[in-house]
């Protein structure tokens, strides 16, 4: 069985230059401030393995890859390998979309994954990751360190998001994010908004040029920088 959010049986915006069946897995151990999947984080809708596959079936006949997403899908580690496997038979280009929070999880997945994409949602010191994560500081400094060990796998395609509000671009902080991550890994400037969000929500979304224009200046030194706006993805540097 896996606690099935949904699933989107063509999606191309999901893994870039690829099509994709996308996979919503409930659950999540974070509570991040801007959550757009909030209604997914305590959800119980459980369904056969066989339900999913069925879909997959359907789906391999058109799309190039699966993508597993949530939530956090690594919480369900047993259905998402067998599904994982499954996909990969199938002649599918695997990928997975993580918080990081647990490298053990995608370690012990990796044979069936072909692409880790992850989010590193503010600088790697347990503080600020709990704040934005809702999550304690002990939680946040596993996570850091789950994530430090997730960016150090070379055998796999790994690509890093962070979601970015007009508050992020104050200070240091995603000088910050830039210092934490490897030079050559590609890094998506995500434009965050103000939709499905938590009650608590009070960040202020910016423009698709604004978004732009940040990446731009993070992108002076280093390669793979990418933007995702309402537009799509754009490559920066
Ligand atoms: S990790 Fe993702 S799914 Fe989980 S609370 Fe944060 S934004 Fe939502």
């Amino acid at each position: 069985m896996v606690n099935l959010a949904g699933i989107v049986p063509l999606s191309t915006v999901d893994m870039r230059d690829k099509s994709a069946i996308v996979i919503f897995f409930s659950g999540c151990p974070f509570r991040c401030i801007y959550c757009q999947n909030y209604e997914y984080l305590e959800s119980k809708n459980p369904v056969e393995l066989d339900f999913v596959k069925e879909h997959i079936d359907r789906a391999a006949e058109f799309v190039d890859g699966a993508v597993f997403t949530g939530g956090e899908p690594t919480m369900q580690r047993d259905p998402l390998k067998e599904l994982l496997e499954y996909s990969h038979e199938k002649g599918l280009i695997t990928e997975i979309q993580t918080n990081g929070c647990d490298y053990p999880a995608i370690k012990d997945l990796l044979p069936y994954l072909d692409i880790i994409s992850m989010d590193v949602k503010a600088p790697l010191n347990a503080k600020r990751y709990g704040e934005i994560c809702g999550i304690d500081e002990r939680f946040a400094e596993r996570t850091v360190e789950n994530i430090k060990s997730i960016l150090s796998i070379k055998e796999r395609k790994i690509e890093v998001k962070t979601t970015v509000y007009k508050e992020f671009v104050l200070g240091d902080f995603l000088e910050k994010i830039k210092e934490d991550l490897p030079k050559d890994i590609d890094w998506i400037i995500q434009r965050g908004n103000d939709e499905r969000v938590p009650p608590n929500f009070n960040l202020t979304p910016l423009s698709d040029d604004e978004v732009k224009d940040i990446a731009k200046i993070l992108s002076k030194d280093r390669k793979n920088v990418w933007i995702r706006t309402r537009a799509g993805d754009e490559r920066i540097s």
